[in-house]
């Protein structure tokens, strides 16, 4: 849960605070937090108290620009704590628009972590087909579910929960619940190759009862506010991520090319040509999904009419790109860089993750191909039953 955060004035502005958050906490922490899996809890309530977490309640903030910009800068010092604030910015864009006043309050003064609990053991990265079921219960409502992975769980003060409708015709509906609710388990610490702190643990409801006024939106209308809320800054600030985490990772062959030296030659890394064209095709790679992102931000921001395209575009593009630009620094890099200490084994690892997250790279091409051939979002073949 979320530390009691000590009133202070909080930071004119959050993303120039930023820096010093991530300079002073968040970096001299991170490896760490990858080598023993602990929820990075200092830097999340730093970032809190500096005003990161209700960046995207702010009136006059400059929404998902800003956010991707404080999420590329946490990712390229930690993934982990990067990852966190990405789906506490998901869920909060859910809240935001259908969440009660007093929990959108208490996000906005950052006093409360949230996230998205949708992937179920069920139906797996196929978010839009919960098969964890809400039914009546007297006065309230039953959920139960085993939830696949949940960030920050057992850490988060509430959760954006998928169910299959109560009553309603349609594949969702979403709740909000909040996370000391009875009946919630996390089920066991979470061991993952990368983003080793993000407590990406799987959460099970049973027979958890909430208040039929914990429903967001209308029953049987939850995909479609997913769809609409959730989805576009999941998909931006998880390409926002990836570019984090290869800024830092082309950071690291910089330094390597042009700082060690082959004494025996009297030469660096960098006087090779060969080296220099590998390290021009990373670097082209980074500024290419640089450019992607840029676009999709101006998409969405002028209601382009490509703004849905470019956003089921730009997850697949940059967390492809990630994962190509990590295996190029590291063979760049040479063995060195195979160990821990570089930090390059670290982002090799954390660049990995964003391509099996659901919407997955095959997900997002399927949904690419089906819009650009006049097809519904969600074949037969997807639909739950
Ligand atoms: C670090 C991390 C954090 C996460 N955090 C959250 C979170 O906070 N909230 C949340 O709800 N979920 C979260 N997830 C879950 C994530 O979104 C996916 O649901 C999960 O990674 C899917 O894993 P799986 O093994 O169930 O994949 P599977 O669904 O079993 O898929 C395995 C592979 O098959 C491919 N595949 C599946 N269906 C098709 C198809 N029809 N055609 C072609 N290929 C297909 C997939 O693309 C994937 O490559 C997280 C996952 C990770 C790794």
């Amino acid at each position: 849960m979320t530390s009691i955060v000590m009133p202070e004035p909080r930071a004119a502005d959050p993303v120039a605070a930023l820096d010093t958050v991530i300079a002073d906490v968040i970096a001299p922490n991170a490896a760490g937090v990858d080598e023993t899996g602990a929820f990075p809890r200092e830097g999340v309530d730093a970032l809190a108290r500096a005003g990161v977490l209700g960046l995207l309640s702010a009136p006059d903030a400059g929404g998902l620009a800003d956010a991707a910009r404080v999420v590329e800068r946490l990712a390229g010092a930690c993934g982990s704590t990067a990852m966190v604030v990405l789906m506490h910015y998901a869920a909060t864009s859910v809240l935001e628009a259908h969440g009660p006043a007093e929990v959108r309050r208490a996000i906005a003064a950052g006093e409360h972590l949230v996230t998205l609990a949708l992937s179920e053991t069920g139906s797996r990265s196929h978010f839009w087909a919960p098969v964890g079921t809400a039914t009546p219960d007297g006065t309230g409502v039953r959920l139960d579910a085993r939830k696949s992975f949940v960030t920050s769980a057992g850490e988060a003060d509430g959760l954006v929960w998928s169910s299959r409708p109560l009553a309603a015709p349609g594949p969702m509906t979403l709740w909000y619940v909040p996370s000391g609710t009875s009946g919630l388990t996390v089920d066991g610490p979470f061991d993952g190759l990368g983003l080793r702190g993000n407590a990406s643990s799987p959460v099970t409801a049973d027979g958890v009862r909430v208040p039929p006024g914990a429903m967001l939106g209308a029953d049987g209308a939850g995909l479609d506010l997913a769809l609409g809320t959730a989805l576009p800054p999941f998909l931006v600030l998880s390409a926002a991520f990836s570019l984090g985490v290869m800024e830092a990772l082309m950071d690291a062959a910089r330094d390597r090319m042009t700082r060690t030296r082959f004494e025996h030659l009297g030469r660096t890394l960098a006087d090779d040509p060969g080296a220099r064209a590998a390290y021009a095709r990373l670097r082209v790679r980074v500024d290419g999904t640089r450019a992607f992102l840029a676009d999709t931000l101006t998409a969405l921001g002028t209601g382009r009419d490509d703004a849905t395209t470019r956003v089921l575009q730009v997850k697949a593009v940059a967390g492809e790109a990630a994962a190509e630009v990590a295996d190029g620094v590291l063979r760049l890099c040479g063995g060195s860089a195979f160990r821990r200490g570089t930090g390059v084994e670290r982002r090799f690892r954390d660049a990995l993750a964003s391509r099996v997250m659901a919407p997955t790279t095959e997900a997002l091409h399927d949904f690419v191909a089906r819009a650009d051939l006049g097809l519904p979002l969600f074949g037969e073949e997807n639909r739950c039953c």
